[in-house]
């Protein structure tokens, strides 16, 4: 349902989704593999609210907007993914990245991790695209999935006492293995940080369909306080490791992509792969906050 643009939002209803001319009705998206789109994805938020806000409301305490609007970015998120190219969400998630960076930088108060969050939208919005994002690439979107649902089963056409995310995060850690417990500190209740970047990256045709890439790759984690005082923290973290090759339309593909596991700051990969690399990469489709996301991968050269 349009509205004129005294104002650009769209909001969830019983019934409808009243949507501003400012946001969808003017959009203009041609090229269904380069352009995001956007209406799509707003709606899809709207849609998710639903469930998360209108089915289930949130206690109105500190870290109410992960339930309502950061669950209706994943989930509006998880319907980008099945429905574009991973290369669409890629340039999404960089987009969000860059959206919550200069966000932070511009906060006038306190940044607050996730769990807490009071009304910052590079937040509740940005940050908590890449986290959840990252969260079911971590844990698997089944997993993520079944955490939603048992959260809502739980919670859904109640009275108060509403839930907080307290009890959101409890449904997430049932679901996480033990290995991984780690990531939810990092994602929800601390302001966590990485500085991943490539700093060598050679190649050598080793014989027909066999080529072997060396990688050095530097990794730093950092914690920043609630002022972005940042400090360098130990890590023992499950970190991607990506080659990329070019498909039949010229296009950087992936051929090699897996986690790592990262304990020291300067590491080297060498990877065996079966067509003719062309660059790689630390977490090269931007999972983790990284301060700096353009340095993660380098062209290969040949050695
Ligand atoms: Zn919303």
């Amino acid at each position: 349902m349009e509205f004129p643009r005294y104002a650009t939002f769209a909001q969830s209803f019983a019934n409808t989704i009243p949507f501003s001319e400012g946001i969808g009705f003017i959009a203009k998206i041609d090229d269904p593999e380069k352009d995001i789109d956007y209406v799509y994805y707003v709606t899809a938020h709207e849609v998710a609210h639903q469930w998360w806000g209108h089915q289930v409301m949130e206690a109105g305490v500190k870290g109410n907007a992960m339930l309502s609007e950061s669950m209706s970015q994943y989930s509006a998120l998880m319907v980008l993914k099945h429905k574009f190219t991973p290369e669409i969400l890629e340039r999404y998630l960089k987009y969000e990245l860059d959206r919550y960076l200069s966000g932070r930088a511009f906060e006038r108060k306190k940044e607050h991790p996730l769990e807490f969050v009071e009304g910052q939208g590079y937040i509740h919005y940005q940050k908590a695209s890449l986290i959840f994002f990252a969260l079911q690439d971590y844990i698997g979107e089944d997993s993520v999935n079944a955490a939603f649902r048992r959260y809502n089963k739980q919670w859904k056409f109640k009275d108060a006492p509403y839930p907080s995310s307290a009890d959101l995060l409890k449904e997430i850690r049932k679901v996480t293995p033990d290995s991984l417990q780690y990531i939810i500190h990092d994602m929800f209740e601390t302001i966590t940080l990485f500085e991943n970047k490539t700093l060598d990256a050679t190649y050598a045709e080793k014989g027909k369909d066999n080529f072997e890439v060396t990688l050095k790759v530097s990794a730093e984690k950092m914690r920043a306080d609630s002022t972005g005082m940042e400090t360098p923290i130990p890590f023992n973290d499950w970190i991607d490791i990506g080659v990329y090759g070019k498909n039949k339309a010229g296009k950087d593909s992936l051929i090699y992509l897996q986690k790592h596991k990262i304990t020291q700051k300067e590491n080297t990969y060498t990877i065996n792969v079966k067509s003719k690399p062309r660059k790689a990469g630390i977490d090269p489709l931007h999972k983790l906050i990284d301060r700096h996301s353009s340095d993660n991968t380098k062209g290969l050269v040949k050695k």
